[in-house]
């Protein structure tokens, strides 16, 4: 085929690059479709009434989603913006991506490494619902779950057990910014004969590679800026070690955890522009932290890029960027209430990431989950968390002026 993937060429191509033009992978494209075609079949056929031929059942693997899980491995492989002269060194000869119908679905893949009377410590600025997933499911099946505040290496070091199987942590924290230290934390789990799993949806592996900072599983829910229209939930593991993949891929097609084909052809498209809605939308967001912090009575404004000191060194040696989620307080529930619902740009939603904004009281909505055992650990009442999306910055600074005139 005159087109035929070049795979070498592929792997010096810049990440922005590499996210519109992927390897490639659409088996017999015959009629040199310039997208990908959508391969719905839940079966396919084979000659031979003994052996399979290299697709049978969409369950265990579908071109379309071959497609996708190439680019998001492409993406988790290829090195980041932030340390060009050791492009060469530090890329990653094998990383294997596997797309998974929810970002939760994701988590759960990683029962894989994990049997009952396993300890996984997990960080305690995590999502709400890796709470719920760890606390309330995993727990009843007798996996012992222990928070840990991540961002402290002694902490982490003193709370590792015998039975500590794996350590779990975002890079920053959703919403409370917390920054934990990628390289040290899988070198500490290293040590200790356990592995590091990074959940790293807020910045995306357009901007934090996990994996070439040596962490061992890298997680995303896809629902959020990987498709940045808000119209997929979706999840992807990705890891680099050969033997452990094939573990991941067996349980994957076992459990059935894949992604329909349908949504990958969509969270493929969606991918395609990546790179400028990330900068565009991060580049409002940072803007609009610095002008928040003018408004009389808000307080404790949180974007990443506002982390000082040990955070931001720690930030911005493993991420290019910051996102687009922001937070700030009140003092006062009520207030954060009539601010939320005086906001007209911003739909009050959960989630975030999209291309519209949105605005969510964080305990109300997305961290109702943690365990009450946590209470100390909840976002406070008043937080207000934002998404900041496509819009223009100056619109949404005077949505922001008017609510919190009314507030
Ligand atoms: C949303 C989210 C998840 C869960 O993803 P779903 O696609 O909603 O299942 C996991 N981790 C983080 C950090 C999230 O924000």
């Amino acid at each position: 085929m005159a087109d035929a993937p070049r795979e070498s060429s592929q792997q010096r191509l810049h990440p922005h690059t590499a996210l519109v033009h992927g390897e490639d992978p659409y088996h017999a494209n015959a009629v040199r479709a310039s997208t990908p075609p959508i391969y719905l079949s839940s079966t396919f056929s084979s000659q031979h009434a003994t052996s399979f031929g290299e697709y049978n059942y969409s369950r265990s693997a579908n071109p379309t989603r071959d497609a996708l899980e190439a680019k998001l491995a492409a993406l988790d492989a290829a090195q980041s913006a932030i340390s060009q002269d050791s492009q060469q060194a530090s890329r990653l000869a094998y990383v294997r991506s596997l797309a998974c119908a929810s970002g939760v679905t994701a988590l759960n893949t990683l029962l894989t490494v994990l049997a009952p009377g396993d300890e996984v410590l997990c960080s305690q600025d995590v999502y709400g619902g890796t709470f719920r997933l760890f606390s309330d499911a995993w727990q009843q099946r007798g996996i012992i779950v222990t928070y840990v505040d991540a961002t402290n290496a002694e902490a982490v070091q003193q709370a590792w057990s015998q039975k500590t199987k794996l350590l779990h942590i975002e890079p920053v924290g959703n919403p409370l910014m917390s920054v934990c230290d990628i390289a040290l934390l899988a070198t500490i789990a290293h040590e200790r004969g356990g592995l590091l799993s990074v959940d790293n949806t807020s910045l995306t592996s357009l901007h934090c590679k996990p994996l070439v900072l040596g962490a061992d599983i890298a997680i995303q829910s896809a629902t959020k800026y990987l498709c940045g229209h808000g119209d997929v939930t979706s999840g992807v593991v990705s890891l680099r070690d050969e033997q452990l993949a094939k573990r991941f891929a067996f349980h994957h097609n076992a459990e059935g955890s894949a992604l329909a084909p349908f949504d990958c052809y969509m969270l493929h498209r969606g991918m395609e522009s990546l790179a400028p809605r990330m900068y565009w939308q991060e580049r409002t967001a940072q803007n609009l932290a610095k002008r928040l912090q003018t408004i009389p009575g808000i307080t404790r404004v949180r974007h990443p890029s506002l982390l000082t000191a040990r955070d931001a060194r720690v930030h911005s040696a493993q991420s290019s960027g910051h996102g687009a989620v922001i937070s700030f307080e009140t003092g006062n529930e009520e207030r954060s209430k009539h601010i939320v619902e005086a906001l007209k740009l911003f739909a009050i939603r959960v989630s975030f990431g999209s291309v519209t904004s949105s605005a969510s009281m964080p305990i109300f909505m997305s961290h109702r989950a943690i365990p009450a055992a946590l209470a100390s650990l909840r976002p406070p009442t008043d937080l207000i968390r934002l998404s900041i999306g496509l819009e223009h910055e100056e619109d949404l600074w005077k949505d922001i002026e008017q609510a919190c005139a009314k507030g």
